[in-house]
């Protein structure tokens, strides 16, 4: 199924089983989870031949659930960007707001839900990738605690921030695939046999706020888009209506959270991305007998420019004379903001801010300036730093009719909180 928002890429359809508590229904999957047989590009020239011989985790988990896949979703180049443009198969656009992107890195994933062209998705989260698309389409996404869900058969970008999770049109049916997908995976030894911790997830979905403790995180509102404010605040408003109350909080940390997350980001893919050499994976990059040539060969025709930006920049950062000036200090101030969570996550539920501090940009705008595309991470960087769990779900509309999203951030495992506080609003 192709449509003409360039959501899909591959739309080569994966039967699942008969009977399951997805039986009937659709889940797309993000082009960087490995299907068996079934191309898996990352959004890359370098892997537009590749199909890996195994199925992830979670695709067997999917199957296995009965749900049927329909087709593999676009996404940015190997998961790098906020507005699915650096793709090697083009942009997709937003269906929710059409000549403005759908957000990053996981956009076909959010668009094909958007559009109703699937039930579901899934999408990867190193950075906020799932939730940004979420916000800017309109839709429900959640970013699992690090290790609730198996990254075996992902096509790691930073493997110490990422996880998979669940796109979905309502709260509820997000919190459902989640639980099929979720628990222990004997080929991921990060995740965590935390019995319970989200089993009957969906029924959670109640949407009873009576007590709740919002802490709203300063660092997260001031220098965020001000239609945008005021749409978030419309929406604490009507938690609060349904029972809950708010303070505001301090996190000193979040200031450097940006600039921490792609030093640790860039480093972490340097090191990652350094198989696609046309020998192990990827195009060939021919030169027989030079394979200094060959690499370099491969490289260049394979990666976009993005890609090779982080690439240089990662490596630059781990290098001998470099590694204490930013990966070091990039690690000293993770603790900082793990410790700021924790912390706050004590006085409060859950902690609330917009989800992205802008509303979607328009098309072909964001790609010349890598530095502003960047700081649009402020708000979901942070909580991938922390290793917590977050949803984003539907928080209204800009006076220009642009989807805002709200963001709710958990303690570790907590997302039973998350779905039932933001079942409240969606
Ligand atoms: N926009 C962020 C980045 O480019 C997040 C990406 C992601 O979560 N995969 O790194």
């Amino acid at each position: 199924m192709s449509t003409e928002y360039n959501g899909y890429v591959t739309a080569e359809r994966i039967e699942g089983d008969d009977a399951g508590p997805l039986a009937g229904r659709t889940v797309a999957v993000k082009d960087n989870i490995s299907t068996e047989g079934v191309p898996t590009t990352c959004g890359s020239a370098m892997l537009a031949e590749y199909a890996p011989p195994y199925d992830a985790t979670v695709v067997e988990r999917l199957t296995d659930a009965g749900a049927t896949i329909p087709g593999k979703t676009n996404m940015d180049e190997f998961g790098m960007g906020t507005t699915t443009e650096t793709s090697a198969h083009g942009p997709t656009e937003n269906p929710a707001a059409p000549g403005h992107v759908p957000g990053g890195s996981s956009g076909g994933s959010a668009a094909v839900v958007a559009a109703g062209d699937a039930d579901m998705a899934l999408g990867t989260d190193t950075g906020g990738s799932i939730r940004c698309p979420a916000a800017f389409c309109g839709v429900v996404g959640i970013k699992p605690t690090y290790g609730l869900v198996s990254r075996y058969g992902l096509v790691a970008y930073a493997n110490s921030l990422e996880q998979i999770g669940p796109i979905a049109p309502t709260v509820e049916a997000a919190a459902e695939l989640l639980d099929v997908i979720a628990g222990p995976d004997e080929h991921d030894a990060t995740t965590r046999d935390n019995e319970g911790a989200v089993d009957g997830l969906a029924d959670a979905a109640d949407g009873d706020v009576e007590g709740l403790s919002i802490g709203v995180p300063t660092e997260l509102i001031e220098g965020a888009d001000e239609a945008v404010v005021e749409t978030f605040w419309d929406a604490i408003d009507d938690l609060e209506a349904q029972g809950a109350n708010y303070h505001e909080v301090t996190l000193p940390s979040l200031e450097h959270a940006v600039e921490a997350y792609y030093v640790i980001a860039m480093s972490e893919a340097s090191s990652n991305l350094a198989r696609f050499d046309g020998v192990r994976y990827g195009q060939s990059g021919g030169h027989e007998g030079n394979w200094n040539e060959s690499f370099a060969n491969a490289r260049e025709k394979g990666f976009g420019e993005e890609v090779k930006r982080r690439i240089l920049l990662g490596t630059y950062a781990l290098s001998a004379g470099y590694h204490d000036k930013y990966y070091r200090k990039a690690q000293d101030a993770r603790a900082w903001v793990k410790q700021d969570f924790d912390e706050a996550l004590d006085e409060a539920d859950v902690l609330a801010s917009p989800t992205m501090p802008v509303p979607p940009m328009e098309m072909g705008e964001s790609l010349d300036d890598p530095l502003q595309m960047y700081l649009a991470d402020a708000n979901t960087t942070p909580v991938n730093l922390a290793n917590l769990p977050a949803i984003s779900v539907p928080a209204g509309k800009t006076d220009d009719g642009l989807p805002v999203g709200l963001q709710l951030v958990g303690p570790a495992f907590g997302e039973e909180t998350l779905v039932r506080a933001g079942s409240a609003l969606a």
